[in-house]
Formats: C-alpha cells, sequence, structure tokens
C-alpha cells in the first residue's frame, strides 16, 4: 500500500474523510499526539487499527467527537453534573472521560470492555476530518506499538510507511502527550493517565479528584489495570533508559559518571538534559528536553525517537518533580524506562 502524505486542504479532507467512511486508516495531527484513526461505530475498520499498530486486542481506543451532541448515542448514561463541569471547562481539549457504553459501540472499540473512552479534541483538523467523515472516530496514538508516540506526521511516516492509505500533516503536536484520561464511572473523577489537563485543575473544576496509584510505578504480578494501556512498556526507544533525580547538581554530577563508565564499558551513551543544565556535561553528547516542563511535553516523544535514530544504547534522563504537567511527564518517561529510577545521591 503506498502512503499517501499531505496538507490539511479542504480536498485533503474530503478525501480522509471518505477513506474513515470507506472502512479504511487516516492518521492526523491533534493538539496531543497524532491519531490513527478509523470509523468508530465500525469493529471491521476498527479491527483495521490494531493490525496496522500491532496492538495488543486488550488494549481500548479513545472515540473522537466534534460536538458535544455526538457523546450521548455511545454512552449509556447522562453525564453528571460533574463531568459536565469537565466537559465544559476543558472540552474541546486534551481531556479523555470514561463512560459506561451504549450498544453502539463495537467491542473492538473497547476491547470488550463495558466503558468507553471519549475526547472532543480542539485541533481543527481533527475537528474537521470527524465532521467530514460524519462519524465518531476511534483513535489511539498512530505510533507502531511499544515506539514512542507521534507528535509530527513524519514520525507517523516512519512506523506507518506502507500500512495505511493518508496521512494528513498539521504540523508539530502543541500539547506533545496524550489526553489526561479520566474516569467518570465512580463517585469521584480519577484520572487513569495524566496529560495536558493536570490534577490540580480537575479538582478546581470538580472539588475532588483520585489519581490512580498505577500512574507513577509498574503494575504488580497479577494486578489488573484500570486503564490497559498502563500495563504494557510503551513509549520505549531501543537503547536503556535509566532516569536520575534528586538535586540538579547532584543530579548532574551521577549522570557524568554513568555516562563515562557507560562509555569507558564500549557503549555509546546519551544524555537527555533540561536546556539549562546542558553546560554541566562539557562535551558527552546531549540532547535538550527543553526549557520546562511545557517544553519537556512536546519534546519527550521525539527525542526519544533521535536517541534510536543516534544508535544511543544507555540512555540518562535527568527527572523533573512529578507534579502539575510533570506528572504526565514522568508518567510517560518512568514507562518507557521501565521505572528504571535511581536518586542521585546514592552515587
Ligand atoms: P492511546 O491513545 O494509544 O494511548 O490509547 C488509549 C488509551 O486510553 C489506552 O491506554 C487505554 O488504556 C485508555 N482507555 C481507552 N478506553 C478505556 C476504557 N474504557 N477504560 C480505561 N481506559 C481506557
Ligand atoms: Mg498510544
Amino acid at each position: 500500500m503506498q502512503t499517501q502524505l499531505l496538507p490539511v486542504t479542504p480536498e485533503a479532507l474530503a478525501r480522509a474523510g471518505a477513506l474513515i467512511r470507506s472502512g479504511e486508516l487516516v492518521a492526523f495531527p491533534t493538539e496531543t499526539v497524532y491519531g490513527l484513526g478509523a470509523n468508530a461505530l465500525d469493529g471491521a475498520a476498527v479491527k483495521r487499527i490494531f493490525e496496522a499498530k500491532g496492538r495488543p486486542g486488550d488494549n481500548p481506543l479513545i472515540a473522537h467527537i466534534s460536538a458535544l451532541e455526538q457523546l450521548a448515542p455511545l454512552i449509556a448514561v447522562r453525564p453528571s453534573p460533574t463531568a459536565r463541569a469537565l466537559m465544559d471547562a476543558c472540552w474541546p481539549g486534551p481531556m479523555t472521560l470514561i463512560f459506561p457504553k451504549s450498544s453502539l459501540v463495537p467491542d473492538e472499540v473497547t476491547a470488550g470492555l463495558t466503558t468507553v473512552a471519549v475526547r472532543f479534541p480542539a485541533h481543527p483538523a481533527a475537528r474537521a476530518l470527524i465532521d467530514a467523515a460524519g462519524v465518531p472516530i476511534a483513535a489511539p496514538s498512530a505510533n507502531r506499538s511499544g515506539r514512542p508516540s507521534p507528535t509530527t506526521a513524519k514520525h507517523v511516516l516512519e512506523d506507518m510507511d506502507g500500512r495505511i492509505p493518508l496521512i494528513l500533516d498539521g504540523g508539530a503536536c502543541q500539547v506533545g502527550l496524550e489526553s489526561t484520561v479520566i474516569d467518570m464511572t465512580g463517585e469521584t473523577p480519577r484520572v487513569l493517565r495524566p496529560g495536558g489537563i493536570t490534577p490540580k485543575r480537575i479538582a478546581e473544576i470538580c472539588g475532588g479528584v483520585a489519581v490512580d496509584e498505577a500512574v507513577m510505578r509498574p503494575l504488580k504480578e497479577g494486578e489488573v489495570a484500570r486503564s490497559p494501556g498502563m500495563k504494557y512498556r510503551h513509549y520505549a526507544p531501543a537503547g536503556a533508559l535509566t532516569i536520575v533525580k534528586g538535586e540538579p547538581g547532584a543530579v548532574e554530577r551521577a549522570i557524568r559518571e554513568l555516562y563515562d563508565e557507560s562509555q569507558a564499558s564500549g557503549k555509546r551513551p546519551l544524555i537527555l538534559s533540561l536546556q539549562g543544565h546542558i553546560p554541566a556535561y562539557g562535551d558527552r553528547r546531549v540532547l535538550s528536553l527543553g526549557a520546562d516542563e511545557a517544553e519537556m511535553a512536546r519534546s519527550i516523544f521525539a527525542r526519544l525517537r533521535d536517541a534510536d535514530a543516534l544508535g544511543a544504547d544507555a540512555i540518562f534522563s535527568e527527572a523533573v518533580p512529578a507534579d502539575g504537567l510533570g506528572l504526565a511527564v514522568m508518567n510517560r518517561l518512568g514507562r518507557a524506562a521501565a521505572f528504571h529510577i535511581v536518586e542521585a545521591e546514592q552515587h
């Protein structure tokens, strides 16, 4: 199959909408990461997403809508006042809500779960594509399973060339991390996956929020993941990634030592550093994560891909505090490292 890469024009959107309606896949930009979309009401079309990504069949997808009215047919309840407050405040935007599903939603979308995840994205191209298709679009991130999520059309092409007919190129994604996933089936909203909408913001809107424990640690033996995606090693570069946390000075010292040891043992190490700390690493090989958490969120997946392209086999990354947007960044980085996180003081 030939994969076309087209800028977002009315003609490209019309072609993309027609492909979705005929059961094909289209990759498209959103404000979080690029999505790989199919008609969310067509189980056979949705199955193709799993094939193209090599995604495990028990990992459900998010149904994307382009207007609030499109929510009701997908869910089996009326949204609670809390859910409505979240939708008013954060939709369209990088927030996914989980509700009991209606019979309209095929099992392929929810991987057999009785709940469905729904998002109303803000990106104009994503909304225009859903409008052009005339159906909700089921979409996970447009990477091959296990690879870092794509934040540019070029990343999608790296992973999907020859596997899908069309990629809409809308430039780089603004948030750079996947949406905040919030389970709305209990009393209190529960964050299953942190993202651009922070727990603090959710608490401000709803008066309360719970954050699933599995956000900052690996699942225990036999533990059932509330968000099935959480159980897979994800976002991973090919090289072994170690995260070093602690006081900045101690972190820099520890990373210099780890790098030098690694190099002495014949490896090709690489450092991921906040912009301001780069001089501390001298002439060692360093890539910048940006100046702050927001820039880190936008750049982290691209840097993990760069690490692969550079053939790095030992990667040492600085940590940021796991609060606010930093929680989402550290969740992704932690999972990329299979939670291999060391304290700088110990070195
Ligand atoms: P992706 O956008 O590729 O990261 O995949 C969507 C994520 O949403 C997965 O990690 C799922 O675990 C999560 N998700 C989707 N539907 C549900 C659901 N019904 N319950 C819990 N998590 C869900
Ligand atoms: Mg994904």
